[in-house]
Formats: C-alpha cells, structure tokens, sequence
C-alpha cells in the first residue's frame, strides 16, 4: 500500500538535496568548526554559509544568528534570556494558542512568582491588538507570539505587535516555525527582538534550530560556553547546520512558488470534501491561514477515530499538535477558540510540496468513505 503522508506541520521528509549536502560532513568533512587548522576552517565557511542563507531568508545580520538543537530550545532561551535580563520586571504577555515549549515555560515562570497575560482568542483563533495595548503595564519585561499556528494555521499580526511592543520598549520574540517557508519573514520590519526556527518543517532534519537575536538587545545564554560567540555553548550538529542551509537555500531560490501550488491544492480539497460531505467545519482564519493547512472537522464524527481509520488505508493526517498526541486531552488551540469539540472534532491536514493533486483525490475518496463508516456506527 502507498502512503500518503498529510502531516507536514508535524515534521516533514528531508529533500535528497538537502540529505546529500549533509553526507560529506557525516564523513571525510567532520572537522571541529572551532579548530584552527584546515579541517575546521572549512567546516566552519560551511556553517558560515548556512548563517548568511538563514540571516538572508529573514533580514536578519549573520552574526545575529544563533545554532540550537531545536526551536524549544531556540524559544525557551529567548524567554529565560528576556525575564534574566530585566530581573525585576514580573510580568510576561503571550497568547492561549502557544505552542508546548512556550506554554510549559510560562508555566513553570508562574510558579516562580511570574504574572503570565495569555490573550483571549475569538472562534476563529484570532486575537486583538486592543487586549495587548490593555494589558501592558510597567512590570512587562516580554511579549511572545507566534507567527503562525501548527493547529489552525492562522498567521497572526506580528508586524503591529512588534510595533506595539517598541513603543513601550518591551521584548518582542516571535515562534516563527511554521511561518518559516510559508509567509515572508521580515525581522527588522516586524520589530522583532528574538525569533525562533526550526530545521524539520522546512524539509531539513529533526534536531536542528535557529534562535535569531537582533543586534543590542540584553542576551542571556542558556547554554553556557565559547561556542557561536559565548551565546549558545556546544559543538556545533554541523551536517544538520548545513542540511538547514541548504533547504534555506532552496526557499530562497523558489521565492514562494511553492506556496501558490500547495494553496490551490489545499483550497480544491477542501472544496472537494465540501461537495462530497455534508455538515463539515473548517476551523481558524480563513482569511488569514498558512498555505498548507486545513483543520476540518465532520459533525458526529470522532477525529482520532478518523485518523485512525485513514491510516488503516495508508493516509497520514493528525488530529492537532504533534508534541500533544500522547496526551488524551482536548487541544489547547481549540478549547481556547471555544468551539464545539463534542460534535466537531478536527483532523489536520498540512501538505507540502510533495503532495500531488493525485494523492488528494486518493485522500477525499477514502475520507468520504471513512466518515461515512463513523456516522453508520453511531
Ligand atoms: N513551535 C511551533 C509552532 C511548532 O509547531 C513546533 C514543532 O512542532 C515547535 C515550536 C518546536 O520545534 P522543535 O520540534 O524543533 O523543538
């Protein structure tokens, strides 16, 4: 049976371009990037290649690019830094619609005696630019938004939030990990203070992060040591930096193409699935989403049921975030969008460039199926 992989928020296959850049630096190339002689210096021109292709993708300077082993990483550093750097500012404004890595920091600066805001969102996911104005007070030491959400994919606007953040000199930091490839990224013209990437949802390996930290800002590192300017210690993953240079460089190059193809695609399933299902709901912005995502649900039909029954015909689609699967629990995003769960529980689709208009008339006609079965059952 083939597979139809439908899950690419969740991670994405590595391009072979991208597999067979990393091979040499796997082998013969494994030299140290901070070793002087010429095994580490061409190792290091390598690594330095991949910080000018990621510092081009968001307007970023190089040296404002930092190596981690992951975006949670990437963005609980940028937080620990923010709270270390302004000690005696206690409060910290985020949204209910975070992702784990941020949510869980939150948490636990809560239970050290911070004052967390998580703004509201509407049904659609959205949330209000007058909430951040109105809960800004002198303790703020850091805003954080993402740029675009894993569930519902709607794209948030950081652009006035950085701006909203200068003004009253505040911290910005922005996940921008499923924005990265999906929507241009501007640092300097979205004020954005900290940024936060990941390799494995733009076609690179798993393991692999960006923190971006714009020039002048207070830095506290996480990880102690001499590494990437005494910023983030640890000898640096060097096939996967380069592995992440490289599918960088292959967005640069396709300038976005991508997106309209994997948009069309996205909108003919979904109008597909309309036509041949009745009593569907698509959740988020639809005026304001990601490219390749679609969070739709089937009224009376149970989503991890669905999932599962696709996968028995070797279709791959998930039922929200990937970090939450083993938790049987309601998904954040959609609680905080207040929404019917009970009768309205979605699957998320998110494709990418690989998939093709033939898998997804593969996908409608085992969906049509699939829910059809669930609703015979009840
Ligand atoms: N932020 C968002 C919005 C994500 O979707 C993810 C991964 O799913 C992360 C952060 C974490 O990325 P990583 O797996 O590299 O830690």
């Amino acid at each position: 049976m083939s597979k139809i992989y439908l899950d690419n928020n969740a991670t994405t296959k590595c391009d072979l371009e991208v597999f067979n850049s990393m091979l040499p630096y796997l082998g013969e190339q494994f030299g140290n990037p901070s070793s002087v002689y010429s095994l580490g210096r061409e190792v290091k021109e390598k690594v330095q290649e991949a910080r000018r292709n990621i510092s081009e993708l968001i307007n970023a300077k190089e040296e404002e690019i930092i190596f981690t082993s992951c975006a949670s990483e990437a963005n609980v550093c940028a937080i620990m830094s923010a709270v270390r750097s302004y000690p005696l500012k206690k409060h910290i404004i985020t949204t209910k619609v975070e992702h784990a890595s941020i949510m869980e920091t939150m948490k636990y600066l809560e239970s050290v005696g911070y004052r967390v805001t998580y703004l509201s969102v509407d049904n659609y996911g959205r949330i209000s630019l007058e909430e951040i104005k109105k809960s800004i007070c002198d303790d703020t030491c850091l805003i954080t938004v993402m740029m675009a959400n894993n569930e519902i994919g709607n794209i948030y606007p950081v652009k006035e939030i950085g701006e909203i953040a200068r003004r009253h000199h505040i911290l910005f930091h922005c996940d921008a990990v499923q924005a990265i490839g999906k929507v241009p990224i501007d640092v300097s013209l979205m004020n954005i203070d900290t940024l936060s990437l990941a390799g494995h949802k733009i076609h690179a390996p798993k393991g692999i992060g960006v923190l971006y930290v714009k020039n002048g800002i207070p830095f506290v590192p996480l990880i102690f040591g001499h590494q990437e300017k005494n910023r983030r210690g640890g000898t640096e993953n060097v096939p996967y930096i380069i592995g992440l240079g490289k599918a960088v460089e292959i967005i640069l190059k396709d300038q976005y193409q991508s997106n309209e193809k994997i948009e069309k695609l996205r909108d003919y399933m979904e109008d597909e699935i309309k036509k041949e299902i009745d009593d569907t709901m698509i959740y988020g912005d639809l005026d304001k989403r990601l490219p390749n995502t679609s969070s739709i649900a089937f009224r009376d039909v149970d989503a991890n049921q669905l999932m599962l029954l696709l996968e028995s015909f070797g279709i791959f689609v998930s039922t929200g975030s990937a970090c939450n699967s083993e938790i049987a629990e309601d998904s954040h995003v959609l609680v905080a969008c207040g929404v019917n769960l009970e009768q309205y529980s979605p699957i998320r689709i998110s494709l990418s460039k690989y998939n093709t208009k033939e898998e997804i008339d593969v996908f409608v006609k085992h969906l049509v199926q699939c829910v059809s079965m669930i609703r015979r059952r009840k």
